[in-house]
């Protein structure tokens, strides 16, 4: 046998699939690569045509096999099904993606689809001239970073780039180089793969060829040839189908969506960030009406003003929309307290159920309009799609402060609850990303810490600038979580950035149902935790805010009753400490008492001035109180809301830090600088003001 044949006959050293959707160039490709030597025939048992061919390469038999063009990787059209059966059972070494670089949005599509399946893929990022004559410039290796595979830039109808290509291919073959990056579907849909994925790896099925995760997408989809091999292949497939079924039906109420779409949605997501920060196009041809609102949302110039607009908007908006039924509120526990003291002699019993509980309680469940307001806009601004938009705006900010936007969903998380804000920190891939996003999403100002800000603001600053005061603690806190990100960034937790993915997920019409259910689960955690915590909070509180009681005749210079209970000499302790930031002992009680939740700041500054002097009850004279009380004014007001901005939230949220830290030296150095930067802040700010003026 001579060696020309033997090269002839010889199996292929590398087999290399070439996909594509229709006319994105695939088969020019496929000539620049084999030249004449192609084969045409069928695919087995269907009438698709099947071009094959050969190449050497730098000593590498390659065989090239053109796949019939597609979309996807659904099992909707035979097409898209011998495409996929080919690159599933034939396996071949790797899968040239040849994708339209002036179409790039639309033909990533297929490109995730294979990312999702777990093959070698390189991207023949083909017909850039057409791309670069619509004035798109497309960054190769930041796109090739993003998507986790290798890109080729190429102009097959001129044969540019086919050599690197096929380089690149035969490095990939080589190396069995997989996707390093997935698509993630965010927490609803996220949650359902997995546990999908679980049951199939129980019942036998996933292998390195067919993930779990790709099947248990697919079963989500509704694909029926994924149905019929977990129907066929695996134990019990019956129930697990079962499952699958419940869960879509399940997810399609949630969303008020098909699983499919959502899934889609996602994956659009995820290409359209990536092209976003890949792709910079001068002539602006956008064209549907989504991405004609991206184009002004996250604009260079004016995403951060709209951005800031929008959440200033909302703050005023939950205040304003707050205020009256709030009001009720207030009016109602008012009526309730004068009412049990008529029914109920003078005494402990009184004072414990009236200042105690209805006082500590009724303070803070007078803020559930506002919480709902607020949860209500959070809920529609992540269903509609925009928090991701503001992600992405921040995304370009944070890269400077070494943090990139997706840090920025768990800080925006944050604003809600900061327990789930750590959880969600999970999403980020590097532990140094993790732990500085961690560290500074406490600053992040929950909504715990508003009723806080409403009762300051409200007492201290006319109706029409409390929106405006509360908005710029807010926006205080994020600016420290920037500076203190940037800190530790460059100190304790300096790396290198690990790029990823900001995904931008079509708009949607939120759904009644989603929005009010996301709201409902919220603002239902704060009433639950008004009834068991922060009650049982009040009543120890009120104990030590009584207890124990001046003899008759004691001698108190000055002071009211209330500096001789254990409370009392707790603050006075602490007094020496917050004085230079304008506190008494008073706020020294209220501030100790919120290291457990900062709705007993609330509720602590309402028993303690209720049990003082003032005969009437209710948060409309603790206000009053507040307003009288020599030591308080508008700056030390806005000191204290500082303070209580920046101090360890509350204990649930510490304990979760601890667990999701994995050490309580992060615990430990979490609360420190906390507590440090909180007094630093509000002296300055005290201490600034009064050097104005203001004091
Ligand atoms: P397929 O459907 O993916 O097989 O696409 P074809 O290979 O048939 O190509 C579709 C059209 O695009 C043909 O007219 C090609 O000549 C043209 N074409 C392919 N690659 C390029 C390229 O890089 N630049 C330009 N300008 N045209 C290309
Ligand atoms: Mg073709």
């Amino acid at each position: 046998m001579t060696t020309e044949a033997a090269a002839t006959t010889a199996p292929a050293d590398i087999v290399v699939a070439l996909a594509g959707n229709p006319n994105a160039g695939k088969t020019t490709v496929f000539n620049a690569i084999t030249g004449a030597h192609q084969h045409v025939g069928n695919y087995p048992g269907v009438t698709v045509e099947k071009k094959e061919g050969g190449r050497r390469f730098d000593g590498v038999a390659i065989h090239v096999v053109d796949l019939p063009g597609t979309y996807s990787l659904t099992a909707y059209s035979l097409e898209e099904v011998v495409a996929r059966n080919y690159v599933i059972e034939e396996r071949p070494d790797v899968v040239i993606d040849v994708v339209d670089a002036s179409n790039l949005e639309r033909n990533l599509y297929l490109t995730t689809q294979f990312i999702e399946l777990g093959v070698p893929v390189v991207v023949c990022l083909n017909m850039v001239d057409v791309a670069e004559s619509r004035g798109r410039s497309i960054d190769t290796e930041l796109l090739s970073e993003l998507l986790g595979v290798p890109v080729v830039p190429a102009v097959a109808s001129r044969a540019e780039g086919i050599e690197e290509l096929l380089r690149v291919a035969v490095e990939t073959a080589r190396e069995g180089r997989v996707p390093q990056r997935q698509v993630r579907y965010g927490r609803e849909l996220e949650s359902h793969i997995v546990e999908i994925a679980d049951l199939i790896v129980q019942a036998g099925g996933g292998t390195r060829e067919v993930p779990a995760r790709w099947m248990a997408i697919k079963l989500l989809e509704d694909d029926d040839e994924v149905r019929r091999e977990v129907e066929e292949a695996l134990e019990d497939g019956d129930n697990l189908l079962a499952r699958v079924d419940r869960v879509r039906a399940h997810l399609e109420s949630v969303i008020g969506d098909d699983a499919e779409l959502a899934l889609a949605d996602r994956r659009y997501g995820f290409i359209n960030g990536a092209c976003a920060e890949a792709v910079s196009s001068s002539a602006e041809t956008p064209v549907d009406w989504s991405e004609r609102i991206d184009a002004v949302v996250t604009s260079r110039i004016l995403g951060i003003p709209i951005f800031l607009l929008l959440m200033g908007g909302m703050f005023e908006l939950v205040f304003r929309l707050g205020a009256p039924p709030m009001g009720w509120l207030e009016t109602a526990f008012g009526w309730l307290g004068t009412y049990v003291s008529a029914l109920l002699p003078d005494g402990p019993l009184q004072s414990l159920i009236v200042d105690g509980i209805i006082g500590g309680v009724g303070g803070v469940l007078v803020f559930v309009p506002q919480i709902m307001l607020l949860f209500l806009a959070i809920s529609l601004l992540e269903d509609s799609g925009y928090m991701s938009r503001a992600a992405f705006v921040v995304d370009k900010l944070m890269h400077h402060i070494g943090l990139h936007g997706k840090s920025f969903i768990p800080m925006l998380i944050g604003f809600g609850c900061t327990v789930p804000a750590i959880m969600a920190t999970r999403t980020l891939e590097s532990r140094r990303d993790r732990l500085t996003t961690m560290l500074v999403t406490p600053l992040m100002s929950c909504g715990a810490r508003l009723p806080v800000y409403v009762l300051l603001a409200g007492a201290f600053f006319a109706p029409q600038v409390a929106g405006k005061v509360i908005f710029s603690v807010y926006l205080l806190g994020v600016l420290l979580a920037i500076v203190m990100a940037r800190v530790f960034r460059s100190t304790i937790l300096r790396g290198p950035l690990t790029p990823f993915v900001m995904e931008l997920p079509p708009y949607r019409m939120p759904t009644l149902k989603g929005t009010l259910l996301h709201m409902w689960e919220r603002a239902w955690c704060y009433v639950k935790k008004a009834g068991t915590v922060i009650l049982a909070a009040s009543v120890i509180i009120w104990a030590l805010l009584t207890y124990p009681q001046p003899p008759a005749g004691t001698d108190l210079a000055g002071e009211p009753e209330i500096a001789y209970t254990v409370a009392g000499r707790i603050g006075h302790i602490l007094e020496p400490a917050i004085r230079p930031l304008g506190f008494d002992w008073k706020v020294g009680i209220s501030l100790t008492a919120g290291l457990a939740a900062k709705e007993i700041v609330v509720s602590t500054l309402a028993t303690t001035y209720s049990i003082g002097e003032s005969e009437e009850s209710g948060a409309p004279a603790v206000r009053e109180a507040l307003r009288q009380d020599p030591i308080f004014s508008p700056l030390v007001a806005y000191a204290l809301m500082i303070f209580v901005l920046i101090y360890p939230p509350c204990i649930a949220s510490m304990v979760v830090l601890w667990r999701e830290a994995g050490s309580w030296k992060w615990l430990a150095f979490a609360v420190l600088y906390t507590i440090a930067l909180a007094w630093l802040m509000s002296f300055i700010v005290y201490q600034g003001g009064r050097l104005l003026g203001f004091g």
